[in-house]
C-alpha cells in the first residue's frame, strides 16, 4: 500500500511517494486533488513528526468519511513521538476524536451525512477470526493495528472508518467532550467492568492524570466516595480532582497516604484501588491502602519492571487485576452513560489548539499543566 505525503519542501515540485506497511486507510492518489494538513510520524526513531500536507482519504464503499472536529492528545501520542510505542510510519497520528459524517460509502446503510459520531479507532485492523476477536476482546488480536500509530489517525481533517467503528453521539453532547470517549472508555472498563465497583464502596485513585480523573468522573457520578492521590507536581490535577468530586485528595510528598486513607475510612482501608500512575511508590501505596479482601486494578502501564509488594496480596487476600483499553461493549456502555447525562467531560478540557500548535499541546501534557488538550484541524 502507498501513502502519499506532500512535505512543505516538495509541495511545489510534486508528490513524494513513500511506501509503507500500512494495510488500511492509504490516502488518495488522484492527481490534481488538493491536500489536507495532518500531523504525521514520517519515519521511525525519536521525533520525526511534523504537520504535512497529505491527500484526502478516499471513502471506500464499506466506509464512512468523518470530518474531525477535535482530536485529543494522549500519552500514546507522546510515546509515538519518542518511538517508545510501536508505530508504522508514515502514519497520521491521533486516535481520540469526534466529528461529523461527510460522506457515506455506497454499501453502508443506517448512517447519514451530518451524523455526529465518535470512532473506535483501535479496531481498524484486526484478523476477525482469532479467539480474542471472536469474543469481543479485539485488543489482544495479534494482527491488530489501531489508528494513530498502526493506520492513519485523526490529527487531520478527515478520517475514514467502517460503520461498526462509529458511535452516534447523544443529543446535546458536544464534539469536544466526545473526543474524550476513547480514554473514558478505558476508565469505564477499569471501574465498571473489571473492578465492578459497588455502591457504598470507598475507592482510591492513585495518579491524577487524564485516565485517573476520568475514573473519578464515573465514580463521583455514581456517588462512590473516592480519594485521589498524587505526587509533587500533580497539584493542578489534584485541584481538578477536588473540583470534579473527589472526597479527599492527598499529595504524597506532603502527607502519608496510608494515614490519610485511614482517616477517610475510619481505619478500615479502601475497598478498591486504581493504580493510574505507573510508579512503584503508587503501586505500594495502593496495596497498603486496601482493606483485606479489597480489589486492586492496574490501569497505568509502568513501562519497566518495578517491585510489587506481593505479600500484601496474600496477607490481605486481595484480588489483583489489570485493565487494558476496552471492548466494543464498553463503548456501547459509554454512549449510554453519555445519554443518561450524569457525566459531563467539558471541565477536563484545558485547551483547544490548532493542529499547527501540536508541539505546544504535547508540551502542556508532558508538563502536567493540562488535563486534556484537544487539537482541531486547520484549512
Ligand atoms: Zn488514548
Ligand atoms: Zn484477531
Amino acid at each position: 500500500m502507498v501513502i502519499h505525503i506532500l512535505t512543505p519542501a516538495n509541495r511545489a515540485g510534486g508528490r513524494r511517494r513513500l511506501h509503507s506497511g500500512i494495510v488500511h486507510c492509504a490516502t488518495a492518489n488522484r492527481e490534481g486533488e488538493g491536500g489536507v494538513k495532518a500531523l504525521v510520524k514520517y519515519a521511525s526513531g525519536n521525533g520525526n513528526v511534523a504537520v504535512m500536507e497529505v491527500d484526502e482519504p478516499v471513502c471506500r464503499e464499506d466506509q464512512v468519511k468523518v470530518e474531525v472536529a477535535f482530536c485529543g492528545v494522549c500519552g500514546t501520542d507522546l510515546h509515538v513521538l519518542h518511538d517508545t510505542f510501536r508505530n508504522y510510519p508514515p502514519v497520521i497520528m491521533g486516535h481520540e476524536f469526534a466529528g461529523a459524517v461527510v460522506e457515506v460509502g455506497s454499501g453502508v446503510t443506517g448512517v447519514a451525512q451530518g451524523d455526529r459520531v465518535t470512532v473506535l479507532g483501535a479496531s481498524t485492523v484486526t484478523c476477525g477470526e482469532c479467539s480474542y476477536c471472536r469474543s469481543g476482546n479485539f485488543v489482544f488480536c495479534a494482527a491488530r493495528r489501531g489508528m494513530g500509530h498502526g493506520v492513519n489517525g485523526a490529527f487531520a481533517r478527515y478520517v475514514v472508518a467502517r460503520k461498526d467503528q462509529l458511535f452516534r453521539l447523544p443529543e446535546g453532547f458536544s464534539l469536544a467532550e466526545a473526543a474524550l470517549s476513547e480514554p473514558f472508555a478505558a476508565a469505564v472498563q477499569a471501574v465498571a467492568e473489571v473492578t465492578k465497583v459497588r455502591i457504598g464502596d470507598t475507592a482510591l485513585i492513585s495518579g491524577p492524570g487524564p485516565i485517573g480523573l476520568l475514573c473519578l468522573k464515573l465514580l463521583a457520578a455514581e456517588g462512590v466516595k473516592t480519594i485521589v492521590a498524587g505526587a509533587a507536581g500533580d497539584s493542578a490535577r489534584l485541584e481538578a480532582a477536588r473540583r470534579i468530586g473527589a472526597a479527599a485528595t492527598v499529595c504524597t510528598s506532603e502527607r502519608n497516604l496510608l494515614e490519610a486513607v485511614r482517616e477517610e475510612t475510619g481505619g478500615a482501608g479502601v475497598d478498591v484501588a486504581f493504580e493510574c500512575a505507573g510508579h512503584p511508590d503508587s503501586v505500594r501505596g495502593c496495596i497498603e491502602a486496601l482493606r483485606p479482601l479489597g480489589r486492586y486494578t492496574q490501569v497505568a502501564i509502568c513501562g519497566r519492571e518495578i517491585p510489587f509488594p506481593i505479600d500484601g496480596v496474600i496477607l490481605k487476600q486481595l484480588t489483583v487485576a489489570g485493565s487494558l483499553c476496552y471492548t466494543v461493549r464498553t463503548w456501547e456502555r459509554v454512549m449510554r452513560i453519555f445519554a443518561q447525562g450524569k457525566v459531563r467531560l467539558d471541565d477536563l478540557i484545558s485547551a483547544k489548539l490548532p493542529l499547527s500548535e501540536w508541539e505546544a499541546a504535547f508540551g502542556l501534557c508532558v508538563e502536567k499543566k493540562a488535563l486534556k488538550v484537544l487539537l482541531y484541524p486547520e484549512a
